[in-house]
């Protein structure tokens, strides 16, 4: 059996993606900028596109822009926020710890030109509470941007709570929603939401294609200069099949989300009451407010590369934590902002579900999972160091 428990990464096409890109690629391929009637066939198909992914967010068509995807949406908003703040003198920033590289990055960037960041604390249930945004905003706050849900551990946070405070003291609220769209409601007028990311293969759309939302108004920073695509704002040829693969994916994840959510988080629970078993482990992530798809655990005594390996011997496909950290020794910076040692962080497994999964595949991976986990115990000095009392036990 091959599960693949990896959709946090990225996930499978969807048929009904698959179908809208067609023909974009075999008949509608004329430049929208063209005049002619090529060229204006396709502009339709990128303007309907344009509708009706502001309809999936609550939205209008022109505060939505494409982007190449989560990443260039996290960094186009940030940059841009970044900029209407210096030109008012402010440069004060608030985040979270347990952001994605795609903001923390760009942050720590800032920090070398001399923003200043909060980065809120995320050890006390694996989240931020609103209260906490309203106690770090100052006087000179020019952007908030916290996630709406974290890739890693799947905590999902009060994003509507926050957007209402960053309204009422007039700062800008950015949210990197790439783990949401398309698994739970998502409306940026209800939530307040100034600028928003997505991208189309976090919700079985295809890769390299995204959005940035930005509430009318608001000034954006190119970060790609030229033509005068997406109002001047994002320059290059529109990448159109991927745009209407994308419309279509966000539709149809909009539309099952309800039934999706429902047997994917009854899975997800499954799971995490199953891995509960497992001595010495613990659940990563906000318990309560969760991803309905997400299942992040923490063994202690083992190396989690090595157990990804084995899984993946054995028919399992996860991850030890976000794609974008594997390869590096260092653990992931998700679980070290949550609280956990070296140690216990470096011992992480996250699987992350998708609709496509079935009970028999949870079966699978139930059987599997403590299986390999004792092997791997069996073999670590630091499992016998332990279990002989040398090391006293964290978990
Ligand atoms: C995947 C991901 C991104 C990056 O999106 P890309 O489209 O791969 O650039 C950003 N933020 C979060 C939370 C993600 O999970």
């Amino acid at each position: 059996m091959q599960v693949y428990a990896d959709n946090a990464a990225t996930t499978k096409l969807s048929a009904t993606a698959l179908k809208a890109m067609m023909p974009a690629f075999e008949t509608y391929y004329g430049n929208p900028s063209s005049l002619h009637s090529a060229g204006q066939e396709a502009k339709e198909l990128l303007e309907d596109a344009r509708d009706r992914i502001a309809k999936c967010i609550g939205c209008e068509p022109r505060e939505v822009y494409f982007t190449s995807g989560g990443s260039e949406a996290d960094n186009m908003a940030i940059l841009s926020a970044a900029a209407v703040g210096a030109r008012k003198g402010k440069k004060h920033i608030i985040s979270t710890a347990f952001e994605h590289h795609a903001v923390l990055h760009v942050l720590q960037k800032l920090e070398k030109e001399g923003y200043e960041v909060t980065y809120l604390d995320v050890r006390e249930g694996h989240n931020i509470t609103a209260e906490a945004v309203k106690n770090a905003l100052r006087e000179d706050t020019c952007l908030v941007t916290v996630m709406y849900a974290n890739n890693e551990i799947g905590s999902v946070l009060p994003i509507a709570e926050i957007g209402a405070i960053c309204k009422e003291a007039g700062v800008p609220f950015h949210t990197d929603a790439v783990q949401a769209a398309g698994h739970l409601h998502i409306n940026v007028k209800a939530e307040n939401i100034d600028l928003l990311s997505l991208s189309a293969h976090k919700f079985h759309g295809p890769k390299g294609i995204g959005v940035l939302y930005c509430r009318r108004g608001f000034p954006l920073t190119n970060l790609i200069n030229g033509g005068a695509q997406e109002r001047g704002k994002r320059a290059g040829t529109e990448n159109l099949p991927a745009i209407c693969g994308m419309a279509a994916a966000l539709e149809e994840a909009t539309a099952k989300l309800d039934t999706n959510a429902a047997k994917v988080a009854a899975l997800r629970d499954k799971l995490i009451a199953g891995l509960s078993q497992i001595p010495h482990s613990a659940l990563n992530g906000d318990p309560d407010n969760r991803l309905p798809g997400n299942v992040s655990f923490c063994f202690e005594g083992i190396e989690g590369e090595s157990l990804l390996l084995l899984l993946d011997m054995k028919g399992v496909q996860a991850s030890s934590g976000s794609a974008c950290t594997s390869g590096s020794l260092d653990p992931s910076h998700v679980l070290l902002a949550i609280g956990r040692v070296h140690d216990v962080a470096h011992g992480s497994l996250r699987l992350s579900l998708s609709h496509e999964n079935t009970e028999a595949e949870i079966d699978h991976i139930l059987t599997v999972v403590p299986e390999v986990v004792s092997y791997l115990r069996g073999i670590s000095p630091v499992w016998r160091d332990l279990q002989t009392g040398k090391r006293n036990y964290i978990l």
